[in-house]
């Protein structure tokens, strides 16, 4: 049994990088889930960048990682279908998703 927390209180942890807007949750796409840990594309509302954040909970609380990107959305559907993006910046995440 998975033990996430609910999606809505992981959004409030996500941040724009580059001007620190928090995000309204509906703007917030899922990318991918697992147990312990979710990726989110979003646009953000004031500076309309692409970011990418990773949110992981342990049992020592929640860490977010978020990362700009020119990833498109249209891109990040075939991100989830196929060839991974290479882009530095998000290598962790990256990781994480080959990670099956
Ligand atoms: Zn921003």
């Amino acid at each position: 049994m998975s033990k996430f927390f609910p999606i809505p209180e992981l959004k409030s942890f996500i941040r724009c990088p580059l001007c620190g807007q928090s995000y309204n949750s509906e703007k917030i796409k899922v990318v991918k889930k697992k147990d312990n840990a979710m990726i989110f594309y979003l646009v953000c509302p004031k500076c309309k960048s692409s970011v990418m954040a990773m949110v992981t909970a342990s049992p020592l609380g929640i860490t977010s990682v978020s990362a700009l990107t020119d990833v498109t959305e249209e891109d990040m559907e075939r991100f989830k279908n196929k060839d991974p993006i290479s882009v530095d910046d998000i290598l962790e995440m990256h990781t994480f998703l080959e990670d099956e």
